[in-house]
């Protein structure tokens, strides 16, 4: 495996003669890698004949007052974690390379950036969309594997790819949960043991909506009402937003179907958790 820190040298080996036909596969992470990245990486490795793996706490995606500084880091574990996955690069940029000064060019996705996590976190698809088309221009990926968790930002990064005729497959993959529910996420880490069992009323609130929905509830309203409740019900929850979209547009709806996304996005404590389900998929 091979550890990669310039850019040059990283765009040099994705275009070089020697690539012949062999197909890259990307995985593009903020590291601090867990199975729901292993997941990402294992399928990868099965799409492409080179994989390679990036891990890059990308500031222009963080807001003034988020956790960008504390965000949690450890490149030796994830190495050993990209190893075992089969990765053949690590690429693991600089920010003063990938941002040096008088760096002004954005890549903005317009609507679909501007509900749910867009607006309670403006401009941060301006950051994800920007710094994975420049990743993507950097790798030279045949596939790259993005993972449903992010529900919206895989929507942005699908609708990017598409309307910039981007040469890149884009897979979307399952959500990977903790045996009781908890969707894994690196966030994790900075909840207590108290905050880790409050967590868990985000996965209890999709349950709830997906056996309304099974049981033939479509009504946005109510399924909304008892999905919050889940919520409300546990004291150190703070809604950021709870919302019914349809799955591909993300825009409004009242009458759920089976592509209806529900997402949630909540604080427990200091530390903003989100998750999701597809009500007509399986959890
Ligand atoms: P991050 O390091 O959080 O930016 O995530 C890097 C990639 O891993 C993104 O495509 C995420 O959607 C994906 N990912 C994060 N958590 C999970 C999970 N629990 N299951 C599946 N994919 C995930």
């Amino acid at each position: 495996m091979q550890i990669i820190n310039s850019i040059m040298h990283m765009q040099a080996l994705a275009i070089a003669p020697e690539r012949g036909g062999r197909r890259i596969s990307f995985v593009p992470t903020m590291g601090f890698l867990h199975e729901g990245h292993a997941s990402l990486l294992r399928e990868g490795r099965t799409r492409g004949d080179v994989l390679v793996l990036s891990l890059f706490v990308n500031p222009i995606q963080f807001g003034q007052h988020e956790d960008l500084d504390r965000y949690p880091r450890d490149m030796d574990r994830d190495c050993r974690i990209a190893e075992a996955c089969g990765v053949d690069i690590v690429f693991i940029p600089t920010a003063a390379e990938m941002y040096p000064a008088g760096f002004q060019t954005g890549v903005t996705v317009r609507d679909i950036s501007l509900p749910l996590c867009g607006s309670s976190r403006p401009g941060h698809f301006d950051g994800v969309a920007t710094v994975v088309a420049k990743l993507f221009n950097i790798v030279r990926p045949d596939v790259a594997l993005f993972g449903c968790k992010d529900y919206q930002q895989l929507a942005v990064i699908r609708r990017m790819t598409a309307d910039l005729n981007l040469p890149v497959e884009i897979v979307g993959m399952p959500i990977v949960r903790e045996s009781d529910g908890l969707a894994m996420s690196s966030r994790n880490a900075y909840l207590s043991p108290c905050e880790r069992q409050s967590a868990l009323c985000l996965s209890r609130a999709l349950v709830k909506a997906r056996e309304l929905f099974g049981a033939g509830e479509r009504s946005v309203p109510e399924l909304l009402l008892a999905t919050r409740g889940v919520i409300e019900q546990e004291s150190r929850a703070v809604i950021d937003y709870v919302e019914f979209r349809d799955g591909f547009l993300l825009s409004e709806q009242q009458v759920a179907d089976g592509n209806t996304v529900l997402a949630l996005a909540v604080k427990i404590g200091q530390t903003r958790l989100i998750d999701n389900c597809v009500l007509g998929e399986e959890l």
